[in-house]
């Protein structure tokens, strides 16, 4: 019953194949036989999965089931759960339980589905590797000496080690897309405001988006669909009908029109990664879509905006965590100040450290107007850019990174190395545009992703492009040795 995608489980639960007990029975016993070589849950939700799993099959046997009841879902650790532990991957919130659901979860539960548990990250999501999670890194299945991305790394580890079938991320900067490229799997970061960001842990707010990580486009649609939406709590999300997302994954792809940026084909970019992106767009051409060159020349501006940006938000979001309401706080402090400084000072990672040191900076009277100011304008040059262009073609296709999944360790020496990794993905998250990444193929035994651009809203052709993609090959369904 394991190894399927989640339409696939969904058609087992609906034909009395197995009950969604057996279902998270089986994932969960797989947890504890394989996570200790991937590290890629931090908490696993046993009884709250296994609670969950008899109420689906009790909606299932009262007739009252949809298609998401009794699928086991595993979710970032960001995304705050009622009654578990959410610690975003730091020191910081070791000791929080969350009183209340983010709305992401609200929504999983109320559509029925199984909290598998919660999924190893960098800290705060700061980080392409996963390696600043305070857990420890997570592995890449396809070879575990390897990265699996971040900063969603350990959600990406549990699909691609068939740990979970599914599950959510964020994407600040790349999190979702990037974890995606380096694990073969689809995933989707939506359009700013699409997905509510309630009870998110905050990142960077005006470019935090969650989406769905999963095997295949089919399976993000049908999981956009519970994620998808308006939400009172949340003044950014928009208000906007939700179509089916599952409802034109076939519809045909004649006189579609790709844009192909040159910028994205630059010299810092693998040539067997550059190879398998070509074969992979002269694959839409046999699909009926036309090709052109476009260009969008700010793109090498996109890692300096985004590193201020990012961390000027960070470092007012991170501001909260000062000993006082929740989380962390040091041992014996002598004062105020004496807590506040020592609380941050073993609270918090480097990385997170380093950003709140930039961010505070880019913020300061004086620089404001040199670094913040100036990255702002940057972000709406490079968000001119992509609507200049998508006004001429339907999306936009490029690698997902530059290179594939790097070793542990191999980047952790130079940050910048490490942010370099992200130059493809970051300047979706500037302009707020939907993106996504899907498997293109294979360099060294490690997955290519293909990066696949829309519009604003334009999820729903998103995921009709990619399916059908999915459809006419079969890199998607590859799996790591041995699974
Ligand atoms: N790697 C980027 C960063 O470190 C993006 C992370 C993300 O999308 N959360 O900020």
């Amino acid at each position: 019953m394991l190894n399927k995608t989640l339409a696939g489980l969904a058609k087992g639960l609906q034909q009395g194949e197995f009950s969604s007990v057996e279902l998270a029975q089986a994932y969960l016993q797989r947890i504890k036989n394989e996570d200790s070589k991937y590290n890629s849950f931090i908490t696993v939700t046993e009884e709250l999965a296994l609670q969950q799993a008899a109420a689906a099959d009790a909606s299932r046997a009262a007739g009252n089931a949809s298609i998401m009841t009794g699928l086991p879902i595993a979710h970032k650790d960001i995304f705050c759960t009622q009654g578990v532990r959410t610690s975003a991957g730091s020191k910081m919130l070791d000791n929080f339980i969350s009183p209340y659901d983010a709305t992401v979860i609200r929504k999983f539960n109320a559509a029925g589905s199984v909290t598998l548990g919660k999924t190893n990250m960098d800290e705060f999501a700061m980080g392409s590797s996963n390696e600043s999670s305070f857990y420890g890194p997570s592995r890449n299945p396809w070879n575990t000496q390897h990265v699996p991305g971040g900063s969603s790394g350990g959600s990406a580890a549990a699909i691609a080690a068939g740990l979970a079938p599914a599950a959510t991320g964020t994407d600040t900067g790349g999190s979702i897309r990037q974890p995606a490229a380096f694990c073969n799997l689809t995933g989707l970061k939506p359009t700013y405001g699409r997905v509510s960001r309630y009870g998110m842990i905050a990142y960077a707010s005006s470019l935090d988006q969650g989406g769905p990580m999963a095997q295949t486009a089919e399976d993000a649609a049908m999981m956009l669909n519970v994620m998808a939406g308006m939400d009172p709590l949340d003044s950014t999300s928009v208000e906007r009908a939700v179509p089916d997302y599952t409802a034109n994954l076939d519809a045909p792809l004649a006189g579609l029109k790709i844009g192909l940026p040159k910028e994205f084909f630059s010299a810092s970019l693998n040539p067997e990664i550059a190879a398998l992106v070509r074969a992979a767009v002269t694959e839409y051409e046999a699909l009926g879509a036309t090709v052109k060159e476009v260009s969008l020349p700010n793109t090498a501006l996109s890692v300096p905006a985004y590193y201020i940006v990012a961390p000027a938000e960070a470092s007012s979001n991170l501001s909260r965590f000062d000993g006082v309401r929740y989380g962390y706080r040091c041992e014996d402090p002598t004062d105020l100040e004496d807590m506040y400084k020592r609380t941050r000072g073993e609270g918090f990672g480097t990385e997170v450290k380093r950003r709140i040191m930039v961010g505070t900076y880019a913020l300061s009277e004086g620089f404001y107007d040199a670094y913040y100011k100036k990255a702002q304008q940057i972000r709406r040059l490079i968000q001119q850019d992509f609507v200049r262009v998508l006004s001429e073609v339907d999306v936009i296709m490029g690698p997902t990174t530059p290179t594939p999944a790097f070793k542990l360790g191999e980047k952790t020496s130079d940050p910048v190395e490490m942010y370099m990794e992200d130059i493809f993905t970051l300047s979706l998250n500037l302009a707020g545009l939907p993106g996504m990444s899907i498997p293109c193929g294979m360099s060294n035994g490690l997955p290519v992703g293909l990066q696949i651009i829309g519009n604003y809203f334009a999820e729903e052709k998103l995921l009709n492009v990619a399916h059908k993609f999915q459809q006419a090959t079969d890199w998607h369904t590859l799996k790591p040795a041995g699974l």
